[in-house]
C-alpha cells in the first residue's frame, strides 16, 4: 500500500487533499491522470449499465434533499455506527471494526458489541461504553442557523432514485422491471478512516436501483450478481481475490431479504468492495407513507397496482480505483529490456485494462530535430480529436516508454528518419513490447481497433 501510495502521488494520480495546509483527514484529490483514469471508470460503468441496456434509465440528483427524505427513510435515526473511546489516548474508534471478523457462515448470530470488552488497539488502554454516532454530516440551509434549516450531506445515492421513482417512472416509459443508474458523491463521517481511499469521509457510488414484480427479485438479484462478476473481469480484478459473502440474517439491514458483500483481497485484509441487495419494497412504501405520495404502479397485463421491490447493486467508485490500481500495479526487478545492459533497476508497468487507461497513446519523436517533432506534433494533434494523447520529446526513448509503461499508456508511437520516406510510424504495444510499423493514414483505424473503445 505505501509504494502505491506515494506512486500515486508521483506521477498525478492522487493527492491528499488541500495538502499545504497539512490535508484533511480521508480527503483526497484527484490529479491530472487520476481524474481520468475515474472518468474512464465511471464511463465503462455507465456504458455497460444503462447506454448497452434496453432496460436501464441514469438520474443525476442532489446532494442536498429536503431533511424529510432522511428522516423517512430512517437515516437520522439510524444511520450510525458503534462508537467507543480510549479512556487513556482518547482516540475513537468503530466498536464492531474492534471484534473478531464475522465468519461467513449463515445464521452466525453477530457477537454482540456491548457484551465483549476489547481493548484500545493503539494503547490498551480502557474503552468507554458502546455509544451510538449518526455518520451523516449536517449543514445548514439558507441564512438562519437553527434545528429548523438543518440539511444533511447524502450519505448514499440511493434515496435520489426512490424519490424520484415517479417522476422517471412517468417520464420515461419503462416497463418493470427497470432500473434507475446513478453516479455521485456521498458523504459520511466515518469515525475511523485509514487505508487510504478505502474509507473517505467524501467518496463517490455508482449505484442501480432496480424495480421489479415482487416474484421477480430472485431472477433480477442473479442477473446482477453475474453482471457484478462481468464487471469487475472487465476492470482487470483477479477473480482469485474476489469473495462473495451471504450476510447472514443477523447482520443484514431491517429491510434487506438477501445481501451479498463483494470482497477483494486489499493489501491489508479482505473488505468490502461492492454490495449487492434486496431491499423489498421497503424504500418505495417509506417514501409513499412519508410523502403522503402513492409510488405504485400498475401491472398492464393483470391491472394490479403494485409497489415495486428493488434489487440495488452498488459500486464505490473510490474502492474500485483502488482495487484497479492494486490490480494493475506490477514491479519487474531489473526491468525488462534485454537490449540495454545499463538499465537495470526496478521497472513499473501499470497493466490497466486499455478502456481504463488515462492517456491511451504517447507520440515520441526520436529526435528534437524538427524534422520529426513537427509530424510528431501533427500526428499528436490528430489523434486528440478521439483520445487522450501525450507527447514526450524529452530524455532517452527508452527512458520515455518506461514513462509512460508507468502510468499505464497501452501505445507509444515513434516517429523516426524514416517517417518522412515510408510515412509511417512505429507502434510498441505496452505489455509485450511488440512494435510494428503503421502508415499514418491506417493510424486512428489501427487505434480504434486495438484500443476497443
Ligand atoms: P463499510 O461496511 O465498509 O462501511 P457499507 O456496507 O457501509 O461499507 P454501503 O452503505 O453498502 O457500504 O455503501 C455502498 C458502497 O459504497 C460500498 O460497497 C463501498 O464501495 C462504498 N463506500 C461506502 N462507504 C465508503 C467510504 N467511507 N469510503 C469509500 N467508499 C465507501
Amino acid at each position: 500500500m505505501d509504494e502505491l501510495i506515494s506512486f500515486a502521488k508521483r506521477r498525478g494520480f492522487i493527492f491528499p487533499s488541500s495538502e499545504i495546509y497539512g490535508g484533511l483527514n480521508a480527503i483526497y484529490d484527484m490529479g491530472p491522470l487520476g481524474v481520468l483514469l475515474r472518468n474512464n471508470i465511471k464511463q465503462l460503468w455507465w456504458k455497460h449499465a444503462v447506454q448497452m441496456r434496453d432496460d436501464m434509465v441514469g438520474l443525476d440528483a442532489s446532494i442536498l434533499m429536503n431533511s424529510k427524505v432522511w428522516e423517512t427513510s430512517g437515516h437520522v435515526k439510524l444511520f450510525a455506527d458503534p462508537l467507543v473511546e480510549c479512556k487513556k489516548c482518547h482516540q475513537r474508534f468503530r466498536a464492531d471494526h474492534l471484534l473478531p471478523p464475522t465468519p461467513a457462515v449463515p445464521g452466525h448470530e453477530r457477537e454482540d458489541v456491548t457484551s465483549s470488552k476489547p481493548r484500545c488497539p493503539e494503547c490498551e488502554g480502557e474503552l468507554t461504553e458502546v455509544r451510538m454516532f449518526n455518520t451523516m454530516f449536517k449543514t445548514n440551509f439558507g441564512p438562519v442557523e437553527d434545528d429548523s434549516s438543518v440539511v444533511y450531506l447524502r450519505p448514499e445515492t440511493a434515496q435520489g432514485m426512490f424519490v424520484n421513482f415517479k417522476n422517471v417512472w412517468d417520464t420515461a416509459r419503462m416497463k418493470i422491471p427497470f432500473g434507475i443508474a446513478q453516479i455521485g458523491k456521498a458523504f459520511r463521517n466515518e469515525i475511523t478512516t485509514g487505508n487510504f481511499i478505502f474509507r473517505l469521509r467524501e467518496f463517490e457510488q455508482m449505484e442501480i436501483e432496480y424495480f421489479v414484480k415482487p416474484t421477480q427479485w430472485e431472477e433480477a438479484f442473479n442477473s446482477w450478481l453475474e453482471w457484478m462478476k462481468q464487471w469487475m473481469t472487465m476492470i482487470g480484478l483477479d477473480e482469485k481475490k474476489i469473495h462473495f459473502r451471504e450476510i447472514p440474517e443477523a447482520d443484514r439491514a431491517h429491510y434487506s431479504k438477501r445481501t451479498i458483500d463483494i470482497e477483494y483481497d486489499f493489501p491489508f485484509g479482505q473488505s468490502e468492495l461492492y454490495g449487492l441487495a434486496y431491499r423489498t419494497d421497503f424504500d418505495l412504501k417509506n417514501h409513499s407513507q412519508g410523502s403522503k405520495k402513492p409510488l405504485e404502479v400498475r401491472d398492464l397485463q393483470t391491472n394490479e397496482v403494485f409497489t415495486p421491490h428493488v434489487v440495488e447493486p452498488t459500486f464505490g467508485v473510490d474502492r474500485t480505483m483502488l482495487a484497479v490500481l492494486l490490480a494493475a500495479y506490477t514491479t519487474i526487478e531489473g526491468g525488462r529490456s534485454t537490449t540495454t545492459e545499463a538499465n537495470k533497476e526496478q521497472e513499473v508497468i501499470l497493466r490497466l485494462p486499455k478502456a481504463l487507461a488515462p492517456i491511451k497513446v504517447a507520440i515520441l519523436p526520436l529526435s528534437k530535430k524538427e524534422e520529426l517533432t513537427k509530424p510528431a506534433k501533427e500526428i499528436a494533434q490528430q489523434l486528440r480529436n478521439k483520445w487522450m494523447v501525450a507527447y514526450d520529446d524529452v530524455a532517452s526513448i527508452g527512458r520515455r516508454y518506461r514513462r509512460q509503461d508507468e502510468i499505464g499508456t497501452p501505445y507509444c508511437i515513434t516517429v523516426d528518419f524514416d517517417t518522412a520516406k515510408d510515412h509511417a510510424v512505429t507502434v510498441r504495444d505496452r505489455d509485450t513490447m511488440a512494435q510494428e510499423r503503421v502508415a499514418i493514414d491506417q493510424l486512428q483505424q489501427y487505434l480504434s481497433t486495438h484500443l476497443e473503445y
